[in-house]
């Protein structure tokens, strides 16, 4: 894998396949709610995915069926999550750290048994948190705190990285590092990522191929592929693409 974010992304080689046809919650006597309704999509390897859609629109439970958290829906994940070797790496909106432990626990108690003990350096240094590796979570910025539940997803090597929302509520500085960290691992170490954002311009600066969500029952209404390299996507370019994904998606993607 080349450095830089110049690779070449997909050849057709999925690491993840989703095909949901129906996800319906029941709860007790209320309506039931239809959430998802014949989402299909893939995710390549060495490529970043981003999944945009309304706030309701289902991106959550996606991602809890594909993580194999929510076994109740009617479709098919291949590699079977249940089943697979190694787990993709998770950040949740919010980091859900312990906070009665250190940072170093938090990242080291995520990571099966037989790991724990490795040698986590590199990672903590590369992510900016070794000074913090002894501290607790009440202590750090929710931008630091962020980067220990990034810290966390990638200390299993995942070869899958699943995040939903994960620069919501930063200021624009501490989302813009937080995202550059996050480009700049999966160029590094070749892993695939799979992101739900409702920031049409993150996903632009960032996604190799745009998926573009209808309102609740989540189901795909575009599939974008961006295929300028992440290095040169200056303003302009970034800027002409989002008004003509306005164009031809206005139900989606706002001017
Ligand atoms: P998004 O992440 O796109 O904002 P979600 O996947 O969280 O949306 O939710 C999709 C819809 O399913 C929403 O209408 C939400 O209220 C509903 N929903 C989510 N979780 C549950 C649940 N556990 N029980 C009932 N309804 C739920
Ligand atoms: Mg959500």
């Amino acid at each position: 894998m080349s450095a830089g974010g110049d690779r070449v992304s997909g050849a057709g080689e999925p690491i993840l396949r989703v095909a949901i046809d129906r996800k319906v919650y029941r709860a007790g006597a209320s309506e039931p709610v239809e959430a998802v309704r014949g989402l299909a999509f893939t995710v390549e390897r060495g490529e970043i995915v981003c999944l945009i859609g309304p706030s309701g629109a289902g991106k959550s439970t996606t991602l809890r069926i594909l993580l194999g958290l929510d076994p109740d829906y009617e479709g098919r994940i291949e590699p079977d999550p249940r089943g697979a070797e190694t787990s993709p790496g998770m950040v949740f909106q919010e980091p859900r750290l312990l906070p009665w432990r250190t940072v170093e626990q938090n990242v080291r108690l995520a990571m099966p048994r037989g790991r724990r003990g490795r040698d986590l350096d590199g990672l903590f240094d590369h992510l900016g948190l070794a000074p913090w590796r002894g501290r607790y979570p009440g202590a750090l910025s929710l931008g630091m705190q962020r980067r220990v539940a990034l810290a966390r997803a990638l200390a299993d090597d995942p070869r899958l990285l699943v995040l939903d929302e994960p620069f919501v509520s930063l200021d624009d500085a501490a989302a813009a590092s937080l995202r550059g960290l996050v480009v700049d691992t999966v160029d590094r170490l070749g892993m695939s990522v799979l992101m739900v954002t409702h920031n049409v311009a993150e996903a632009i600066a960032v996604a190799d191929r745009l998926l573009l969500l209808s309102p609740r029952p989540a189901s795909l209404v575009a599939e974008v592929r961006l295929d300028r390299p992440r290095s040169a996507r200056d303003r302009a370019w970034a800027d002409a693409t989002r008004r003509d994904l306005a164009e031809r998606h206005p139900g989606v993607i706002a001017d």
